[in-house]
């Protein structure tokens, strides 16, 4: 039989109702035997997720006073246990003991670092355990699968823990058997046996390993919208859910309005050629959209991503395309500097470097005076506040007139080009413009490459 990864986000568990939209989707398939759920989002009632409270309590209050809030970790201990109360009570379950273990451990004594993660894993491991005595209730044979008992080992990077290459022979024995597992995400153990949390938003990542380990023949991503739009349908109303991706143009998209799911969880899943289905629990008969290897493309850009808040370092140096090495001095200074560079299209005197505007702060002036000791450049200038507009798509390849359209219909709408750079695949072109013409160059770009 087919066996399916279905990773629920904070939101698909985020109240009883949402639990129950959950069930109804594990239930409709029966290939769906591996269930990946995070902790609870927010609803319409909670200000804050789950998690963020969790860390909130570990750190004393710390984790919303450094986002100017004031929230208490006293607070903080009162919204997570209201709201796996109001889980139990609104499923009709039993879970007095839920409560109790889960009260026990928000007053762990565990100190330091090993404090903050075990605190954190909390949401996804109580929302797990409330979440398989509800299907066990309605008659689901489903079976709680804790990473601390199928040997979801992970490094000892506390915060950012990464997952060891044992963890998948682990999982694929621990969870070949029947019924329906409920897995937490985000968290794993340490090979001394202490919990240690992924980066944030990691339940993706635990489903797309889940998924390697089982070979899975699909990894389902629930979350609450249709799936990957075109553009960020926020700036765009009319833009539409894009059917199928390959993995090298999703990775292409990943910019402001396209983070629904973390990219990293990729990964795994391109090694063995898993699809990934981006789904949306409030709407499952909306078929969301497949990220897949390879495909044939039915339009030329598939998607147009908007990257903001960019700054580029400009360098006009006599000969720079005949000195060896050049680039590589260059960019080694922002290496030191650990900042990382986006693009750096060069011609034969000058070259431009595009990063992260806030990489640059406090660093700036250190930065070009580097460059200037060790380059001793004619030009050296950073211009700030670029956006970049990158259509993207496999069709683009070895289709005449795309950037000549594109350039055309930016310049009818007067938007000046500062930078122009078509990605060696062919599958991207990056157009740089003043920030304060982004919308309008979206909508644009829109209009002329992808709109029907
Ligand atoms: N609960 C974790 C977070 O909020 C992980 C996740 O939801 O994927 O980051």
């Amino acid at each position: 039989m087919n066996k399916i990864v279905s990773k629920f986000g904070g939101s698909s568990v985020a109240n009883a109702r949402q639990i129950e939209k959950v069930r109804q989707i594990v239930i409709s398939d029966p290939a769906r035997r591996l269930v990946v759920v995070s902790a609870p989002g927010k609803d319409e009632t909670d200000l804050e997720k789950v998690t963020d409270h969790l860390f909130n309590i570990a750190t004393d209050g710390g984790h919303f006073r450094l986002k100017g809030k004031t929230l208490t970790a006293a607070q903080s201990f009162e919204s997570v246990m209201a709201k796996f109360a109001s889980l139990v009570k609104d499923l009709g379950i039993d879970g007095a003991d839920i409560l109790r273990d889960l009260e026990a451990d928000l007053n762990s004594p565990i100190e330091g670092q090993k404090r903050i993660d075990f605190f954190a894993s909390r949401g996804e491991h109580y929302s797990a355990k409330v979440i398989q005595r509800y299907f066990r209730a309605t008659g689901i044979d489903a079976r709680l699968k804790l990473p601390e008992e199928i040997g979801f080992v992970v490094s000892e990077r506390f915060g950012d823990a990464k997952v060891l290459p044992a963890t998948y022979a682990n999982l694929e024995q621990s969870l070949d058997d029947d019924g329906v597992a409920i897995i937490p995400g985000y968290y794993g153990l340490t090979l001394k046996g202490d919990i240690a949390v992924l980066s944030r938003g990691g339940s993706d990542l635990t489903g797309g390993e889940v998924a390697y380990a089982v070979k899975a023949d699909l990894y389902e991503n629930w979350t609450d919208t249709n799936g990957v739009y075109q553009v960020d349908p926020r700036q765009i109303a009319d833009a539409a859910v894009i059917p199928e991706l390959t993995y090298k143009e999703i990775r292409l998209l990943s910019s402001k309005g396209f983070n629904v799911f973390h990219f990293d969880a990729m990964v795994s899943c391109k090694k063995r050629q898993i699809p990934i289905n981006v789904r949306n629990t409030n709407n499952p008969s909306a078929p969301g959209t497949m990220i897949v290897s390879a495909r044939e493309p039915h339009e030329t850009a598939v998607g147009i991503a908007r990257m903001d808040g960019l700054a580029f370092i400009y360098i006009e140096k006599d000969m720079i395309g005949e000195t060896i090495g050049f680039t590589k001095d260059l960019l080694d200074i922002f290496k030191d500097y650990n900042i990382s560079t986006h693009h750096y299209p060069s011609d034969r005197d000058d070259i431009a470097v595009i990063v992260d505007q806030l990489d640059l702060r406090g660093k700036t002036d250190g930065l070009l005076d580097d460059i200037r000791r060790s380059l001793n450049p004619d030009v050296l200038e950073v211009n700030y506040d670029l956006s970049l507009l990158s259509p993207v798509g496999i069709g683009m390849k070895d289709t005449p007139g795309v950037l000549a359209r594109a350039a055309g219909a930016l310049y009818q709408e007067s938007i000046n080009i500062e930078i122009v750079d078509q990605g060696p695949s062919q599958m991207c072109i990056h157009f740089g413009i003043h920030e304060c013409n982004a919308a309008k160059g979206l909508e644009t770009l829109y209009r002329t490459l992808l709109k029907k």
